[in-house]
């Protein structure tokens, strides 16, 4: 696998490789990796000729300093993990390389308002800064295929918008969310979690499943507030439960369309702030 920590080697790279890569696919990640990362470089060595990752825990997408500071950071494990994968190659740049002083690289977005509900009611201009640094990253990287996860929902659909208003050249594909074997979807914030919280952890998934059997028999609305209630347990701290459609993430108000719902939630466990959701076509 090539590293690469500047933009100029990287690309001068990709030139050369040019004539050997048929399709390039991109996988951003801020590290930490786990297997849900690895799947997401997995399903793009399946149809692209190179794969290149990109670890960077981008600031601008983080509105608590301390957040930030305490993000998980394991370079060297992440560098064997992409070896073992076989990707192509990593990219590591530092916060100059991708924000130089001389490059504009601020922008400003308007997401029509899917950037207002649920993560963006709680993380103001979080999504800004995710969106800030994918476009600054696709305008180096210029690939094929950009590769994000289901896990992030909102991220993704916030994505797939600021593709479609840019007109960018790149085909978004989604990857299933990875889970550990008791139903805990993998993040890089869960090596932050106590034992404790660790064991508490699954309830957020089993909460997102008891909406397939709580819509047989209450309205969405009714079952958003089951569900609080059945995550405001002792070292959880529950901050939406939400029912949307996937196209523009509000709430929906019955169950006829069920194939374009999606759950989205995030709960505090002890302090480490944790995201998951089901869609409901399944
Ligand atoms: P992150 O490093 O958290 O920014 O994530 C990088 C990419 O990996 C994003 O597109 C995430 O949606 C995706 N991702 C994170 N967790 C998982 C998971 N458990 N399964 C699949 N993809 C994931």
């Amino acid at each position: 696998m090539y590293l690469f920590k500047k933009v100029s080697d990287l690309q001068h790279y990709l030139k050369l490789a040019g004539s050997g890569v048929q399709n390039l696919g991109f996988v951003p990640t801020m590290g930490a990796l786990h297997e849900g990362h690895l799947s997401l470089i997995r399903l793009s060595k399946t149809i692209n000729s190179h794969t290149v990752c990109s670890i960077f825990v981008n600031p601008t997408q983080f509105n608590e300093k301390g957040d930030l500071a305490l993000y998980p950071r394991t370079p060297g494990k992440d560098i064997e993990l992409l070896e073992k994968v076989g990707c192509e190659v990593l990219f590591l740049p530092e916060v100059e390389e991708v924000y130089p002083p001389e490059v504009q690289t601020k922008l400003e977005f308007d997401f029509k308002g899917l950037d207002k509900v649920m993560e963006g009611t709680f993380r103001p201009g979080h999504f800004n800064g995710v969106a800030q640094v994918v476009k600054r990253l696709l305008d180096i990287v210029q690939p094929d295929r950009l590769y994000m996860g289901q896990k992030d929902f909102q991220q993704f659909t916030i994505i797939e918008q600021m593709i479609r208003q840019l007109h960018l050249p790149v085909e978004l594909v989604m990857g299933e969310t990875l889970r550990e074997a008791d139903g805990l979807a993998l993040s890089s914030r869960n090596l932050r979690l106590s034992p404790e919280h660790r064991q508490l952890a699954p309830k957020i998934y089993e909460t997102l499943k008891e909406v397939l059997e709580w819509r047989k028999k209450y309205t969405p609305v009714e079952v958003q507030k089951n569900a609080m209630q059945a995550l405001d347990i002792p070292g959880f701290k529950p901050e939406y439960f939400e029912i949307v459609n996937r196209n523009n993430l509000l709430p929906i108000q019955g169950w006829e369309n069920l194939d374009q719902a999606v759950v989205c939630t995030a709960v505090w466990a002890g302090n480490v702030r944790l995201i998951d959701n089901l869609l409901l076509n399944q």
